[in-house]
């Protein structure tokens, strides 16, 4: 194993395969568990091999009775398809925005991808084939994350700050929560092997808002342990039971997990439930750009918009 020397001339190691599969086990994943897991490497510390190292530790722990799966999804373009975007056609290569982890994920020879054209999420292990290949076009978006729940599954959030449990929206959805979305798509290959347009038909929601959870999943039972993985402070939950608490809890109170930032405009504005107006929206957010401008850029901005001013 390599060493380097700190700063302070202390040396620091890296996290191996063997000390991760120690941590995993520790926190509490067994043999036979069905894992969804959301990864931060970052938060982890030095890992020598990088991602690999983490999903073969991960897949050692569960063994081959055992299945990992990750949100590998792809991103949409605006619609309709410049000519550009139309020749960018999804399939089970298509490279994820989601990260290291998951990008390690599509790399593993035993990885099967969803078959959804967008939300293509990847599993390795026994029940890999039945959660991705009956996950279609034709499929709520989340529906492997719904099953997962139902089947017992546990989620891991290698950290604790990486947003969301895997089933937030699954309780959107299935409580049919009604948002303004901008028109995206995905060209991708139909069953008879023709190029056909996927548009989106689910809603998301603002990064800052899911956190507000947390509280209710550590009073409700939502969380099953808490340590390390590596330097990353770490957290499993039960995807049945954030599952309920979320559904209990947006049916009372569906704008629960919006924001409180006066000029997001997904939370105050696209919701059916937003209360937000227009232009108090928009000065907020212009009046925050500006305070985020220095002196001389300020000084710029106004200047110019004097000299529009008297050009009219
Ligand atoms: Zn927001």
């Amino acid at each position: 194993m390599t060493d380097i020397t700190s700063e302070n001339g202390s040396a620091k190691r890296p996290f191996g395969k063997s000390q991760l599969v120690e941590d995993l086990r520790q926190l509490g994943i067994k043999r036979g568990d069905l894992l969804h897991a959301k990864v931060s490497l970052r938060s982890m510390g030095w890992v020598e091999g990088g991602a690999r190292t983490l999903l073969d530790a991960l897949v050692e722990v569960l063994g081959p009775e055992g299945t990992l799966v990750s949100d590998a999804f792809i991103p949409m373009y605006p619609l309709p398809l410049t000519h550009e975007d139309a020749k960018k056609i999804s399939d089970d290569n298509s490279p994820t925005y989601a990260g290291a982890f998951c990008a390690a994920m599509i790399q593993h020879p035993e990885m099967v991808r969803s078959r959804h054209p967008v939300q293509k999420g990847v599993a390795i292990g026994a029940m890999a084939n039945d959660l991705m290949l009956s996950h279609s076009e034709s499929s709520p978006a989340y529906e492997p994350l719904q099953r997962m729940a139902l089947a017992g599954g546990k989620h891991l959030s290698i950290d604790r700050n990486v947003i969301g449990v895997g089933t937030t929206h699954v309780a959107q959805n299935l409580l049919d929560l009604q948002q303004k979305t901008s028109p995206l798509g995905i060209n991708y290959l139909d069953d008879q092997g023709n190029i056909a347009l996927f548009k989106i038909n689910w809603v998301g929601g603002c990064a800052e808002g899911f956190p507000k959870f947390f509280p209710l999943y550590e009073k409700m039972g939502g969380i099953v342990a808490r340590g390390n993985v590596g330097k990353a402070d770490s957290v499993i939950t039960d995807m049945k039971k954030t599952l309920e608490i979320e559904l209990d809890k947006l049916e009372k109170d569906p704008a629960f997990f919006l924001c409180d930032n006066p000029g997001c405009i997904q939370c105050r504005l696209t919701w059916a439930f937003s209360t937000g107006k227009a232009p108090v929206v928009y000065l907020v957010r212009f009046m925050k750009s500006m305070r985020q401008k220095s002196p001389l850029a300020l000084w710029r901005s106004v200047s110019n918009w004097f000299a529009r001013r008297r050009s009219t």
